[in-house]
């Protein structure tokens, strides 16, 4: 029968007498038969599907309790022989469907959709992702790659310093953190002020996607949203205990043609170490997409050094320090001119002279004008002319590259052609 047909249903939806509700087509023909949901959807299987872990303790398991926060000594048993839960701090309980109807929000006939044939299909999709963790990362997550089958997606996603290997549970888990952290960017007075201070504009945060991790709210949310905690823990959002790990940081994240690579959390906090703190697994070079197909960039060592120089739309690059491994040389092998403008101090000295060896002849070094108080590209943003002495240092540089390997060739390198129109830049300056 189309879903037009189908006639309007009654508000009141829980039967209590039978606990059998006859409106719902699906649980109509399926005649809700409690016991035997209760036999194939296990109170401890479905409690463990919200991301709640349990031990054993006497008859009963233990975990913390979704619908409060559940600190030190852990309020929710689940009593497997009478298929019940109970949380001693909330003293609420019930069965399955109830725990199902509380923690999504669903009334009777939404918790019983759940619990019958849907869950199991995507339970074992989810069995079955699990099962792909160790392919590569083309999945439904990354579905543009797939669905256009197209072979410029992986040169766009970066494929030679993309060494993040996230499975599908675990891509979804950064996907909702990256949401989660900018709603709260959005919300919260202290982030905000945070990005201003740092010089970066509101469209530069939303083009980049900053974020902030204010809250504590993630495990929440990554429950809410039906996502494995298990999963947010092996991607690094999450510590063995549910806290956040980039908790009281901006958040930067990589971004490539969709998936979230890795994300970075800046301190707000000045006496919070470390200052920067990344997802575990490889960093990747920082502003891949936002560079484009670009001939020339500008590499830079922070994350905002890159996106001040997005913002100023010159294409960039950041190596989230000073060691690039030998995958993101190969990766800058595919630009005809890298101008070099690390921070001004003796690692970006001696980082700067290892990358003209290595680069060779495309590697042009960028001296940062002496100014007090500037020694990277993001100082510059705080200064009012800040944009047109990059500008103008960038100029020097391919006018007279200094570099022992540059000089060799004695040709003008081309400049960093800007990722929009010039003029408009000028005018937000
Ligand atoms: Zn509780």
């Amino acid at each position: 029968m189309p879903r037009s047909q189908i006639p309007p249903q009654p508000r009141a939806v829980r039967v209590q007498t039978s606990r059998m509700h006859t409106a719902h087509p699906e649980v109509r023909r399926a005649r809700v038969d409690v016991a035997a949901l209760k036999r194939d959807a296990l109170i401890e299987e479905v409690v463990g599907r919200y991301g709640v872990e349990l031990r054993s303790a006497g008859r009963a398991l233990v975990g913390r309790c979704p619908f409060h926060d559940d600190q030190g000594r852990a309020n929710l048993y689940i009593y497997p022989d009478t298929d019940s839960y109970y949380c001693y701090r909330c003293n609420v309980g019930g069965d399955a469907i109830d725990f199902v109807e509380r923690i999504e929000h669903v009334d009777f006939r939404g918790a019983v959709e759940r619990l019958s044939g849907r869950w199991r299909n995507t339970t074992s999709a989810a069995r079955m992702s699990q099962r792909h963790a160790a392919l590569p990362r083309r999945g439904p997550h990354n579905d543009r790659a797939v669905r256009t089958n197209d072979p410029a997606a992986s040169d766009r996603a970066g494929t030679a310093d993309a060494g993040q290997a996230h499975d599908v549970a675990e891509r979804a888990c950064l996907a909702a953190a990256v949401e989660l952290y900018e709603n709260q960017l959005r919300a919260e007075t202290r982030g905000r002020e945070y990005i201003e201070a740092r010089g970066l504009h509101w469209s530069t945060a939303a083009r980049f996607r900053l974020g902030y991790a204010g809250a504590q709210e993630l495990a929440d949310f990554l429950r809410w949203r039906r996502l494995s905690l298990t999963a947010a823990r092996r991607a690094g959002l999450l510590t063995a205990d549910g806290r956040e790990v980039l908790a009281g940081r901006i958040v930067v994240p990589e971004i490539r043609v969709g998936d979230v690579h890795w994300l970075i959390g800046r301190a707000i906090d000045p006496d919070m170490e470390p200052r920067y703190l990344g997802l575990r697994g490889k960093k990747p070079l920082l502003g891949w997409e936002a560079a484009g197909k670009a001939p020339a960039i500008v590499l830079v060592e922070g994350v905002f050094d890159v996106l001040v120089l997005h913002q100023w739309e010159i294409p960039a690059l950041a190596l989230v320090g000073t060691h690039a491994r030998p995958d993101i040389m190969a990766s800058l092998a595919r630009f005809e001119r890298v101008y070099v403008a690390l921070d001004r101090d003796d690692a970006g000295a001696a980082a700067t002279a290892t990358l003209l060896l290595e680069l060779g002849p495309r590697a042009v070094p960028v001296t940062l004008p002496a100014i007090p108080g500037v020694k990277d590209v993001a100082d510059l943003a705080l200064l009012p002319d800040g944009q047109r002495l990059f500008a103008r240092a960038l100029l020097e540089a391919r006018q007279h590259p200094s570099g022992m390997s540059v000089a060799a060739t004695g040709s003008k390198a081309p400049a960093p052609r800007p990722t929009r129109s010039v003029r408009r830049t000028a005018n937000a300056a």
